[in-house]
Order: C-alpha cells, then sequence, then structure tokens
C-alpha cells in the first residue's frame, strides 16, 4: 500500500559519494564545494554531505544560504549565482564568498560589507568558452586593476563554469587557460590568488584521469553527489551510486483505454495539439503527480515494462500494459530522476520529503 507521492532520499548514499568525491579529490589538493541547490538545500542532505567530509556548501540561491543559516549551519557558504545589485546586503550578510563578473555589483559588495563592518570574499568568474556568466580572458587584467584597491571585499581568485549554457566541456586547455591566467595576475600585478575553482561536476573527468591542471584547487560539485551522473559528459560516474533518490508516485486510476483519443482534436490543456499512434486498447495507470510538481522529462520509470505517454498539471498517465507486475489503484510506481527532476521535485510542497538511512 502507498503512503501517497513522495521523494525518498538514501542519506547513505548521498554521504558515500560525497566522501568518494571528496577523496579522489583531496588526493590532487583540490577542495569539493558541495552544491546544494539541486535539492533545495534540505537540512537533511546538507547534513549528509558535511558527513562526507565536505567542508564548504555553496548555493545559487540567497533564500536557501539563510535558510541554511538560519538552520545552523555555520560552514563557509558560496553564492554561485552572480549577484543581484538589489541583494548585495544580504549577500555579505549572510554568504562568505560570490562569485562576481560586473564591477558595479563589486562595488555595491564592497560598499555594503563596510557599512556591516565585515570583509567580503569574491571570486572573479572567467568566461573560459561556455558563455554563461565571466568576464573574457582579455578583460581579466583590467578588472583586476578596477578591484585591487577596493575596501571591504577580498579578492580570492579566480573561477569559470562549463557545460551549463554552450555544454562545453572542461579540458586542460580551458582549465590551464585559467591557470594561466592566474599566473599572469600574480606575476603583474603581484595580487595572490589562492583559489582557481575549475568548475562543477563535469570536471570531475579530468581528476579522475589526472589531467587537471596543477593549479586547480576547488571544484564545486552538486550532480556527482546526488546522482552520480555527470549530463555534460554523458556518462554514469562508475565509482558512484546512481539511485540515492526515488519518486515514488500513487495510482489513482486504472482502466483500460483506447490509445487515441476519441472525438476532434483541439489543444492540450498546454497549448499543444498532441498526436497518438493507435497500438488498439492498452492498460493505463493514472498517478498523483503531474507538471507542476516535476519536469515529466526529468523522471523514468524503474520498472523498464512501464512507459510514460504523457502528463497534465496534476496527473501523469502511464502505460501499464506491458508490466511485469499487476497495478492496482493506491500501489506505487517508482521513478528514478535525473538533475531536472531532481530540482523540480524537492521544489514541490504536494511532494513529501522522506528520509532513510542512517541520521548521525
Ligand atoms: C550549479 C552550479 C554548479 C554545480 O554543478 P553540478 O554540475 O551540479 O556539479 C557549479 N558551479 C556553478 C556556478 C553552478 O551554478
Amino acid at each position: 500500500m502507498s503512503d501517497g507521492t513522495r521523494l525518498v532520499t538514501d542519506l547513505d548514499k548521498i554521504r558515500s559519494n560525497a566522501a568518494k568525491i571528496v577523496a579522489k579529490c583531496r588526493d590532487k589538493g583540490i577542495e569539493v564545494l558541495g552544491v546544494t541547490k539541486g535539492f533545495n538545500a534540505m537540512p537533511e542532505i546538507v547534513s549528509a554531505l558535511l558527513e562526507g567530509g565536505i567542508q564548504g556548501l555553496a548555493d545559487s540561491r540567497m533564500e536557501n544560504i539563510i535558510d541554511l543559516r538560519n538552520q545552523g549551519f555555520t560552514e563557509s557558504m558560496t553564492l554561485l549565482r552572480i549577484p543581484q545589485l538589489s541583494d548585495v546586503e544580504n549577500v555579505v550578510k549572510y554568504s562568505d564568498v560570490s562569485v562576481n563578473s560586473e564591477i558595479a555589483v563589486i562595488q555595491a559588495l564592497a560598499e555594503a560589507a563596510r557599512s556591516l563592518h565585515k570583509v567580503h570574499k569574491i571570486i572573479l568568474m572567467v568566461d573560459v568558452g561556455d558563455l554563461r556568466e565571466g568576464i573574457m580572458s582579455e578583460n581579466v587584467m583590467e578588472m583586476m586593476r578596477r578591484i585591487a584597491g577596493l575596501e571591504g571585499i577580498r579578492f580570492i581568485g579566480l573561477g569559470t563554469n562549463m557545460g551549463c549554457f554552450g555544454g562545453i566541456l572542461p579540458s586542460p586547455e580551458n582549465l590551464g587557460l585559467l591557470a594561466r591566467i592566474a599566473e599572469v595576475v600574480e606575476d603583474r600585478l603581484d595580487i595572490p590568488i589562492e583559489v582557481l575553482s575549475g568548475g562543477g561536476t563535469s570536471t570531475l573527468l579530468l581528476v579522475e584521469e589526472d589531467k587537471i591542471p596543477r593549479r586547480i584547487n576547488q571544484v564545486r560539485i552538486g550532480e556527482g553527489i546526488l546522482l552520480g551522473t555527470d549530463t555534460t559528459n554523458n556518462r554514469k560516474i562508475p565509482w558512484l551510486d546512481h539511485d540515492a533518490f526515488l519518486l515514488e508516485a500513487e495510482v489513482i486510476e486504472v482502466k483500460a483505454k483506447p490509445s487515441v483519443p476519441i472525438g476532434e482534436i483541439g489543444r492540450d490543456a498546454f497549448g499543444n495539439t498532441p498526436q497518438f499512434i493507435d497500438e488498439g486498447i492498452r492498460n493505463r495507470a493514472i498517478l498523483a503527480l503531474g507538471k507542476q510538481d516535476v519536469v515529466i522529462e526529468g523522471i523514468i520509470p524503474v520498472d523498464e515494462t512501464i512507459s510514460i505517454l504523457g502528463a497534465s498539471s496534476d496527473h501523469l498517465i502511464v502505460d501499464i500494459t506491458n508490466s511485469s507486475r499487476k497495478i492496482e489503484v493506491g500501489d506505487v510506481v517508482g521513478f528514478q530522476v535525473t538533475y531536472p527532476g531532481l530540482l523540480s521535485a524537492s521544489q514541490s510542497r504536494y511532494i513529501k520529503k522522506i528520509f532513510k538511512g542512517r541520521t548521525l
């Protein structure tokens, strides 16, 4: 019998993935920041990251960082999305480090820090090709000169992001470029670079293959710890667990129905014109899960004999004709999640969050 639609997290697997990644990176002198945005910074999971040996946390949303502070987490927190000008006071108050690319924001951070009698650390993001955030490499020296004398902030290093907008893979070349820029800054401006932050999960492959440039000493890992996958490199990381999360959805209707709707086809609930292939009468189940809970493309039935036919806001329709077990109303159908699936399911207040495994 079902306990309703819920997201079940195995904390032991999260802890173990974190520990394995921390160990592998430590061997190369690389610190791992645990990225919490993929699971809405749920504190139970954050604790599992820390128990796995993660020392610093990172999130793209100030709301999550503020929640974690209010829940009593005292670890260093890095804001991963370049700050909003409207939010610099919170950034200084609640996070220790932020990544930056705009002088106006850096100046505002410095001013906010001075008025709060704090010093805020910044990492300058350099765009080495993915074309999301960051200054282009030829503009780094000028930016460094502009921030050099600012009081209230402390420049701690350079970072880059890859595999997001442009799908660019980290490589010895593009991370090497970051390392060379760091050396130029140190040599010409005599400014020490403490941190060279070399990307997220997709950078792990270079760590494994021992191809990561020596000077890179930080990575920011979300997906790898949570799901054991590396979407950018299109791989399951073989030495990690891949099933720390299970999305369970309760069956609310089971019926045999035709595979093609009956009547004149207009638009579906989202304005698209649906198309159907006639496969005769099929056994279908409706699950209590919909587009307002989860990105449907981001969930995969655990039972490979079940397939997703479609979804509306509140209903997920699956074909169970070939199912290996008899599915009845009140049963549960389980799904693996990809990163977008996890991101969305974590946010849904309609999905109960359950934690299993040892709590330390
Ligand atoms: C989300 C994010 C990460 C984490 O990426 P994963 O692929 O989940 O490891 C790292 N850096 C930045 C800037 C991010 O926004």
